[in-house]
């Protein structure tokens, strides 16, 4: 070994023992190894199954006001978002980003030196932020709040009563967070040549040389382009004629493009409908429109969709409805068919972001313990898949609203018009407002920018508080920015107030007072 491959072999230690301590900090916070489980005594206000964000939420909660609570995990507090989910793939998508960046910097006047990431490095810099973050999702954080936080499965043994490894918690409330996991795809041979979901991609220790993403949606998007970035080839297989199905197609056509431009290979109407393996190489048979097709890849990451985590919770045994693909039925108060029990987060239908995690732990935690009736159809929720550009929507769709008779008026402002994304190098995208014609009341809105993430905030906030379009043209945005752009949408709504009477007074008024 020469002087510089010894450098390079330390080099990849120190960052092997740095990703391990910071497994370690993780694993001590949200799975310590020496915790003991509390002896239950008397009824809890509240019992909560499962430690994800939901749970989390809804247990600090009732101990924060003074309640008694339980709160139980099987695996590791934090839950997908933590664990396996947002946080690590945000952490890879900025690398990511950063490798972008530094391909394209020769554009902005920049010479860069290398877009090479080292694969090693980026995972110990997720790793470094799961164990930060994590400090908030912490065993000895909620156990300082007052919640009892116990280690194991739960199940259900009455409909007051659940069972935590042979211990029995009474409950006058339970709250059901036990979240969803990934289905398996049912595509011949997959689990036989062996694939990456969300629970194993990031345990990766080296980059694939060639990855295959199968699924278009919203965590299959992110990852494909968060690995090509960070150097594997990435082929990327659609069943459907577009990215994210159930965005605009405008707003889907600008992903493809971006995906396309970054170089991964794309096939959309595309079904993989066998993987081989041969050694460590898979291959994949695909058919689009009748036609045969297969790609040799290393690795293969499916991102098939979620299922929520019913099986194992004797639900029956609590009076609980469920459905195996749609999750714990509740009503709009977040309660199931057993009064005393509600459900959060992942665990029920069409809640599968963090933020809905969170929102419905409030709600159902409100509803169950303080007379609350607050209602989950009276949310406005926004999400965004974070590509780049971002895809970020709140409120109705054009098509929903067409679909419910409502007439709608939408309002686009090409990112390419505004002063700070051209400046940025960003033009990709648009801001779209959609609002009930004749009025100036906000529908929705799709944002497709860098940064859509954060504009859309400001379109929710002002659903929320109903404060109609036209206000917000008269709310001064800093200059430059990209959500400007919101500002303008406002102002091309406002010009169309500007009826030809108006205009032929407001001309006459202006030539007499000259
Ligand atoms: C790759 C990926 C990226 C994502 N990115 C984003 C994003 O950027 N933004 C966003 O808003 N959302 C994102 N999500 C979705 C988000 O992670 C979930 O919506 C959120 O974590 C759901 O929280 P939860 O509390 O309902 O469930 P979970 O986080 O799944 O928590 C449920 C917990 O219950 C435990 N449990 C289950 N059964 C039992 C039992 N019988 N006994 C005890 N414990 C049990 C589980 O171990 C788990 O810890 C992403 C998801 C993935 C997979």
């Amino acid at each position: 070994m020469n002087a510089s491959e010894h450098g390079a072999a330390n080099a990849r230690r120190a960052l092997a023992q740095a990703a391990e301590r910071s497994a370690a900090k993780l694993r001590a916070n949200v799975r310590p190894a020496a915790w003991s489980n509390p002896a239950p005594s008397g009824r809890y206000n509240l019992v909560v199954i499962g430690g994800g964000t939901a749970g989390l939420i809804g247990a600090s909660i009732v101990a924060t006001l003074g309640g008694k609570v339980a709160l139980i995990e099987r695996e590791a507090l934090g839950g997908d978002c933590l664990n396996t989910g947002c946080v690590p793939s945000k952490a890879i998508i900025r690398s990511s980003r950063i490798c972008a960046e530094l391909r394209d910097a020769y554009m902005l006047g920049v010479e860069s030196g290398s877009a090479h990431a080292d694969f090693a490095a980026v995972m110990e810099r997720m790793r470094r932020i799961q164990a930060r973050i994590s400090q908030k999702d912490s065993a000895s954080r909620l156990q300082a709040l007052g919640v009892d936080v116990y280690f194991g499965r739960a199940h259900f043994t009455g409909k007051d009563t659940l069972d935590v490894d042979g211990r029995c918690l009474r409950f006058r409330r339970a709250l059901i967070a036990a979240g969803s996991h990934p289905v398996i795809p049912g595509i011949e041979g997959l689990v036989a040549a062996g694939y990456l979901n969300n629970e194993t991609v990031f345990d990766l220790a080296q980059l694939p040389r060639r990855l295959l993403v199968v699924g278009g949606g919203p965590l299959g998007c992110e990852l494909a382009q968060a690995f090509h970035r960070l150097g594997s080839h990435v082929t990327i297989v659609q069943r459907e004629p577009q990215f994210l199905p159930q965005e605009e197609r405008d707003a889907a056509q600008i992903l493809s493009e971006a995906l396309a431009r970054d170089g991964l290979a794309i096939h959309l109407n595309t079904e993989v409908v066998k993987v081989t393996r041969s050694g460590d190489e898979r291959t994949a048979h695909m058919v689009c429109a009748g036609k045969e097709s297969t790609v040799t890849v290393d690795e293969v990451v499916a991102g098939a969709g979620r299922a929520p985590n019913v099986d194992g919770l004797e639900l029956k045994a609590a009076n609980v409805d469920y459905d195996g693909e749609r999750g714990v039925t509740v009503d709009d108060f977040l309660r199931t068919s057993n009064p005393r029990i509600y459900a959060a987060g992942d665990i029920i239908e069409d809640s599968r972001y963090t933020h809905m995690a969170e929102a419905t732990a409030r709600i159902a935690v409100q509803n169950a313990l303080f007379f609350g009736r607050k209602r989950l159809s009276a949310l406005t929720v926004p999400w965004c898949t974070y590509t780049d550009p971002e895809i970020a929507h709140v409120g109705m769709y054009t098509r929903e609203a067409r679909k419910r008779g409502i007439p709608v008026k939408t309002f686009t402002i090409p990112m390419n018009d505004v002063d700070r994304a051209i400046a940025d190098g960003e033009e990709e995208g648009f801001v779209k407002v959609t609002i009930k014609d004749g009025t100036d009341r906000i529908l929705g809105a799709t944002i497709v920018a860098r940064h859509a993430g954060e504009m859309i905030n400001e379109i929710t906030l002002a659903m929320v508080a109903g404060v109609g379009f036209k206000t917000l043209s008269n709310v001064i945005h800093t200059y430059p920015t990209q959500a400007e752009a919101i500002r303008h949408a406002a102002d091309a709504y406002q010009r169309t107030r500007l009826t030809p009477l108006l205009k032929r007074l407001t001309t006459r008024w202006l030539a007499w007072n000259k």
